[in-house]
């Protein structure tokens, strides 16, 4: 059996994906939701079905195994769900269905982003210097220079150029070191 295209993945998820909040048109992940900037959402607003079903097939998603595929789960739409790459990555490699789908629940990115975030002010050991660390990102001069000193990184899970947040968090543990 050939594997799905995410197109028809998509398409034999749209009810469940409609009755669980997600926008049709704006393509993301279905466990974390994290979305692609605007580039793959659909532009315009009287996309016809086709087009709607057409458009996952662009966006930077991974067909992912809902029952493991060592466990005899097949390539059929019912059974991979589309997901980024870090969702992917740490995913449950499970014999139950149920077991994937209470996961997949509890994913959610604003975690993901603050644990990000704690590992970089740990690996800076800022951890007790809050306050300070907050001071900086609400200078506006300051962070303006910091962003403007960063190079630009391709992220392999979203597909899209982004400044990474270890390039701020370097410019600020200096700053606040050049400050002590
Ligand atoms: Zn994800």
């Amino acid at each position: 059996m050939t594997m799905p295209t995410k197109a028809q993945i998509f398409e034999h998820w749209m009810d469940w994906l409609d009755r669980s909040g997600f926008d049709w048109g704006e393509p993301c992940c279905w466990a974390c939701k994290r979305h692609f900037d605007t580039k793959h959402d659909l532009k315009k607003a009287s996309a016809n079905r086709l087009e709607i079903i057409k458009n996952w097939e662009k966006a930077p998603l991974q067909r992912c195994h809902i029952i493991a595929r060592q466990f005899g789960g097949e390539d059929i739409p019912e059974n991979l769900f589309l997901m980024c790459k870090s969702c992917h990555d740490r995913a449950p490699k499970t014999k139950s269905r149920e077991a994937f789908l209470n996961w997949v629940e509890r994913q959610d990115y604003t975690t993901l982003i603050q644990e990000d975030i704690l590992r970089e002010l740990r690996s800076f050991e800022l951890l007790d210097r809050i306050d300070d660390v907050n001071e900086i990102l609400t200078d506006k001069a300051l962070m303006k220079r910091f962003f403007s000193n960063s190079g630009v990184h391709m992220n392999q899970t979203k597909g899209g150029s982004e400044i990474t947040l270890s390039s701020i968090f370097v410019q600020i543990a200096e700053e606040l070191n050049r400050r002590s």
